[in-house]
């Protein structure tokens, strides 16, 4: 399988390595979880599926930054306490990944579980030289030296005197270098702090991932992904202080998806452009967004719209039809003799898992794929649209267009694992109304069994019923 690497801007050979170890940036949770969270964390999730479907362990590592200014923010708006604010979207995040069809992390590190390794990362970059301690008032901040790492900018392609000419960050005295960045920040007023060899404070942004990926991973691992924002500066940052740490390669393979872009700008929570999801899957299915946010190629943008997400519910009913046609095949007790070609279907059989596997074999290429289970639906719906009584061969051959959709689709794609939310009231309605007036029907022949089977049936489907002068009323019960 050959993944396109942003460190080297080329696709390479997936690295051959006994578990697959990969780090994915999580989120830092001070809001609910959007549209743009979605595409990267189901992006992770066809990954690692898919490298198990190609017979790869996979060891997947996804952290949350429990602790930020953001947090802190947030919390101070609330008046609640940033641990308070952390789980809340933690929560929310792991429910709607959940909804979605998304595997759980092997591990979900949190930052405030891991301040001492994040202290003693500091501390090798400093007897190493490679960072330095700016004294204050109240404790001291601690910042990588940028100049000691000559191989800054090899990631995202920019070069420190560039970096510095355009730089628009605050002049600090205290920094040798306008771009170095902060390991290490000293306690501010009334802000969770911890205690360190420096005093009371807590870590910079980026040396968490490190920190917690060569725990978990080690050095040298296979990949390490993200959002093409986290590029620069996260990513750089964080392979200039681990390669600096430990004298060795960080991560093998660095993988970078696209943004969500809603009419031509990027989905994000600055902007205030941003759908959340549990706001997105009041309207639409978890499968139907699942399948809009996996049906474009995971390095393009992807454009956001109730139209596009509409389109995406269409197609996967597509696929879902077919499917569902053909189980009800599969119930048929075989009969009479074989009329169909089944030497030229099994091979277009055959050609449809190829080219399912070439596609996700180029890059992930799940544009791709769906194209492909589009044409095992096809082939479906034309082999049955020519059986009635099928042969006992002819089920054979159905059963394997059903194990192709199971391994391709369900464990593959995962496109029918999200689970489908609980219908509200609102699309319940009309439906209730009709076996309503059903029942009124037979009442009204005196058909009284009907009319109390309905009623207790509706009854034990949490649905009360209520005769009034006005006709039958209903109520969740
Ligand atoms: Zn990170």
């Amino acid at each position: 399988m050959r993944i396109y690497n942003t460190l080297t801007k080329t696709k390479e050979e997936l690295p051959k390595s006994e578990p697959v170890g990969i780090y994915v940036c999580g989120i830092t949770p001070y809001d609910y979880s959007h549209v743009g969270h979605g595409r990267v964390y189901v992006l992770w999730d066809v990954f690692r599926r898919y490298f198990t479907y190609r017979g790869y362990q996979v060891k997947y590592v996804q952290n949350f930054t429990d602790i930020d200014d953001k947090i802190i923010a947030k919390a101070k708006e609330e008046g609640a306490e940033p641990q308070e604010v952390a789980e809340r979207y933690i929560e929310d995040f792991l429910k709607v990944m959940d909804q979605l069809g998304v595997r759980k992390a092997d591990i979900y590190p949190k930052v405030t579980d891991h301040i001492s390794e994040v202290i003693e990362v500091v501390e090798g970059l400093l007897e190493k030289g490679h960072a330095y301690v700016v004294e204050g008032e109240s404790g001291s901040d601690v910042y990588f030296d940028l100049e000691s790492f000559p191989e800054y900018g090899k990631l995202s392609g920019r070069c420190l005197a560039d970096l510095e000419a355009g730089a628009r960050v605050e002049v600090d005295s205290r920094k040798r270098n306008p771009m170095d960045f902060a390991l290490w920040k000293a306690a501010k007023e009334g802000e969770p702090a911890w205690d360190s060899p420096w005093g009371p404070g807590r870590p910079g942004w980026h040396i968490e991932c490190s920190a917690m990926a060569l725990k978990y991973l080690g050095t040298n691992f296979t990949i390490h992904g993200g959002g093409s924002d986290l590029v620069f500066p996260h990513h750089e940052n964080e392979i200039a202080q681990s390669e600096c740490y430990t004298g060795q390669p960080f991560a093998k393979v660095w993988v970078h998806n696209g943004f969500v872009q809603v009419r031509g700008e990027k989905m994000s929570k600055s902007l205030g452009n941003f759908f959340t999801i549990r706001d997105v899957l009041r309207e639409f299915s978890p499968r139907a967004l699942r399948y809009f946010l996996i049906s474009t190629h995971y390095r393009k943008p992807l454009s956001y719209s109730e139209e596009e997400l509409t389109m995406a519910e269409r197609s996967l009913e597509r696929l879902t039809t077919a499917r569902e046609q053909l189980r009800l095949f599969l119930e048929k007790k075989p009969q009479g003799e074989t009329s169909l070609p089944l030497a030229s279907l099994e091979e277009a059989l055959q050609k449809i898992k190829d080219d399912f596997t070439a596609a996700m074999d180029d890059d992930l290429n799940t544009a791709g794929a769906l194209a492909s289970l589009h044409e095992l639906a096809t082939l479906t719906n034309k082999t049955i649209a020519q059986l009635t009584t099928p042969s006992q061969e002819e089920l054979d051959f159905l059963r394997k267009l059903e194990e192709t959709f199971s391994s391709l689709g369900d464990e593959v794609l995962g496109l029918w694992d999200p689970v489908e939310a609980e219908e509200d009231d609102a699309q319940v309605e009309p439906l209730l109304e009709l076996i309503l007036e059903l029942r009124t029907k037979a009442r009204s022949k005196r058909d009284w069994e009907t009319a109390d089977f309905i009623r207790d049936r509706l009854g034990e489907l949490g649905y009360k019923i209520e005769d009034t002068p006005e006709g039958p009323r209903w109520k969740r019960s």
